[in-house]
């Protein structure tokens, strides 16, 4: 059953550091300032609207996750057709609309002109959830249908979408007046529009059109897979970034502070979940999502190996020693297939993975914010992020400020 064609969406309010999350598209743009993560974020008294406090930096994992009740190593079994891992995020959504416990859900589909542009929908029926499984890359604004939702006299809804959205969407929380909000996030890091990834896409195959799944794994390899059943597994390190242009990725996601999410109820990630998924059910709504998968989830505590700091600290001089460009440029060519050969045995792994992972994406905020937008830096880096990068000798020099420590 095909989805429905997407609503007439308004043209976007054009903005320097924006992911057309959907808000400049409503009736009152003007929401962007108070809502927008990249304009005047407020993460702990979100988290704590969200979550009933802020994040704990003395609880373990806290600092670098954000708030939660606990985290699991899962898989769905079997694993969902089509899914990007194995289909816990769109299978958490269907069983809401299975149950009647939501009216719709709102989430990202295929493009059907191209699989790898997300469009937004407004999905009401179980089976539809199935059309949506998978990752595409790039932005689409979600919550432009927030709108047509009310319009329609949907009152109990479901979101799925990436931190960027999701921040919009709690920002807005209460102005919504809705009877039920359930959030499904998902990690999201080094994403760039659609056009660029065809770009990349371009650079891995003969023909890229052939190319039906991509994901960067915890084993440090991109795995794709083809249309005829092929599957070729690239190590990070032999991937074609050199051919890429320096701004291949955004400012703005070379610059967002929340990598894992920490505003949903429940985070749907793979980072450390050593092949299987990685979840973090952040309050009791998240428990309630959970309890919808029932017996089909098989789950582990977490682990983690290896060491952090040197793999955080050689990317931060990467990123240094780019000067605003792809930080693995660096790399000499004969260098490559032996550091792919070892960084999934020698590298961080599981939850340590997890950490490296937002550690150096809180470090490329403050050195690309500092080269490109230095006056943001007091508005958009909150204090956790100062914290992360600290052990790595990175502070806010004098005008820099902390202003999202309040
Ligand atoms: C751009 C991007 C980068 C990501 N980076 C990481 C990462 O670094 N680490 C990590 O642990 N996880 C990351 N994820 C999440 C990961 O790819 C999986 O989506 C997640 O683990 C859930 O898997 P699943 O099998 O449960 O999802 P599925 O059940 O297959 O559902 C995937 C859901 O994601 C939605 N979606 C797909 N593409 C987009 C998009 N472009 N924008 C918004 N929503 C979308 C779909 O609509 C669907 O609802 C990223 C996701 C995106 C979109
Ligand atoms: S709130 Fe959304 S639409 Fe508005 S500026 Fe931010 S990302 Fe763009
Ligand atoms: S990397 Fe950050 S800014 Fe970019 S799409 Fe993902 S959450 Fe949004």
């Amino acid at each position: 059953m095909p989805l429905d064609a997407p609503q007439e969406i308004a043209p976007p309010v054009p903005r320097t550091l924006c992911t057309d999350c959907g808000i400049s598209r409503t009736a009152t743009p003007k929401n962007c300032a108070h809502a927008c993560q990249f304009i005047q974020p407020d993460d702990p008294r979100l988290e704590t609207q969200v979550h009933g406090r802020p994040r704990d930096p003395t609880r373990p994992d806290e600092l670098h996750f954000g708030p939660f009740r606990r985290m699991l190593r899962a898989k769905l079994v079997p694993p969902k057709q089509g899914a990007q891992w194995t289909g816990i995020a769109t299978t958490i959504a269907q069983r809401l609309l299975e149950s009647n416990t939501v009216d719709a859900v709102l989430t990202m589909a295929p493009d059907p002109a191209d699989k790898w542009r997300p469009t937004p929908v407004l999905v009401t029926t179980p089976e539809e959830m199935a059309q949506c499984r998978g990752m595409r890359m790039g932005y689409a604004p979600l919550l432009a249908l927030l709108e047509p939702a009310k319009a329609k006299g949907y009152k109990r809804l479901a979101v799925i979408g990436i931190p960027c959205q999701v921040y919009a969407l709690r920002a807005l929380e209460k102005q919504l007046a809705l009877d039920r909000l359930y959030v499904i996030g998902t990690p999201c890091s080094d994403n760039t529009t659609t056009d660029r990834f065809h770009d990349f896409l371009a650079l891995l195959a003969e023909d890229p059109s052939t190319i039906t799944y991509l994901e960067f794994r915890a084993d440090y390899r991109v795995e794709l897979r083809f249309t005829d059943g092929r599957i070729k597994l690239i190590p990070f390190l032999k991937l074609p970034i050199s051919k890429l242009p320096s701004d291949f990725f955004p400012i703005t996601c070379r610059t967002c502070v929340d990598y894992t999410n920490v505003l949903a109820d429940i985070t749907v990630g793979y980072m450390a979940g050593q092949g299987d998924q990685w979840l973090l059910v952040r309050n009791e709504k998240g428990e309630e999502l959970l309890a919808t998968l029932g017996t089909d989830l098989h789950t582990e505590p977490p682990a983690a190996a290896g060491k952090r700091t040197s793999a955080v600290k050689g990317f931060i001089a990467n990123v240094e020693r780019a000067a605003g460009g792809l930080p693995l440029r660096s790399m000499p060519n004969w260098l490559r297939p032996i550091m792919g050969w070892l960084m999934p045995r020698i590298g961080p792994k599981g939850l340590e993975f997890a950490r490296a992972r937002v550690e150096m994406k809180a470090a490329e905020t403050v050195l690309h914010l500092r080269r490109e937008h230095p006056r943001r830096m007091r508005h958009m880096i909150p204090a956790h992020v100062w914290a992360l990068v600290k052990p790595y000798g990175l502070k806010p020099e004098a005008g820099e400020g902390v202003e999202g420590s309040k």
